[in-house]
């Protein structure tokens, strides 16, 4: 015969999934004999509470598009490799006061040097700090916006790329724009100038944006609103890129293994 105690550990499970609190039926891990009732209600309550922030955090990222595991953990700052970063900029970035402040964040570098990556990483620290984030692909984006169908379907796409708190802008300038897509790329970062923050990242120095961008004018305009109240994080360095870099290290790995065998 079961006795009363797994019984019970049964009913505890079956209530603790139908009202939705399923981390209760590991309880087993949280609750100590020695401790009073008090302190291991608040226990649980604390390893509830965790669990829902856990499961809202994540739901948060996927709604802004953002990728999980592009985070700052993941993310290895090596100075000589990114000469012109440093720790103090990169932990004040990550602290998000340039959300709270309405500043932008300009990521400038050739290929696989991490734009993407701490962009990304910047969007999961403000997204945890509660701030609505949204991550977009420039030409998606832009096309996007040229594939609306009529005005309101444009006005409801230009709606959610103007109210995040912070919009991250990755690959600005990857393809030559149209006059019309450079005319959207234009307004979007107009409207949100002072009112929100936004992050670009792009392989170009602002000197060569009249390349992508159709309109000298329009470049001038739209670069002055960025580095007006901006960051500019210089993300280039010697050496090659991290993929490349990590792409030796695997093959030297291989090489060693071949040689023990
Ligand atoms: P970029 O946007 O500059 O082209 P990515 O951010 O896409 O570069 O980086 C290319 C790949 O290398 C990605 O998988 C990224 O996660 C990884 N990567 C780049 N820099 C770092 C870094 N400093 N630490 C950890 N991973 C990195
Ligand atoms: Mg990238």
């Amino acid at each position: 015969m079961e006795s009363n105690g797994g019984h019970l550990q049964k009913m505890i499970a079956l209530l603790a999934k139908e009202l939705r609190i399923g981390q209760i039926a590991n309880y087993g891990d949280i609750v100590k004999a020695e401790l009073s009732f008090e302190e291991n209600l608040f226990e649980l309550l604390k390893s509830m509470a965790a669990s829902r922030e856990e499961i809202s955090l994540a739901r948060r990222i996927k709604i802004g598009n953002l990728l999980p595991n592009k985070n700052f953990d993941t993310f290895e700052f090596d100075p000589k490799t990114l000469p012109h970063v440093s720790l103090k900029i990169l932990e004040e970035l990550r602290s998000c006061e340039f959300v709270t402040k309405k500043m932008d964040i300009i990521l400038i570098g050739p290929p696989g040097r991490g734009k993407t990556h701490l962009a990304n990483a910047l969007g999961i620290e403000a997204t945890k700090k509660r701030h609505k984030v949204r991550f977009v692909v420039a030409d998606k984006m832009l096309t996007a916006m040229m594939e609306a169908q009529n005005d309101r379907e444009l006005a409801k796409i230009t709606e959610s790329l103007i109210k995040p708190d912070l919009l991250i802008v990755d690959e600005v300038g990857y393809f030559t724009y149209s006059p019309s897509k450079s005319n959207m790329l234009f307004r979007v970062i107009r409207d949100r100038n002072e009112n929100a923050s936004t992050i670009v990242t792009t392989n170009y120095e602002f000197t060569r944006w009249k390349e992508f961008m159709s309109e000298q004018g329009l470049t001038l305009a739209m670069v002055d609103r960025l580095v007006f109240l901006s960051t500019v994080l210089d993300m280039s360095g010697p050496g090659p890129s991290y993929r490349l870099r990590m792409g030796q290290k695997r093959l030297r790995m291989r090489e060693e293994l071949a040689d023990d065998e």
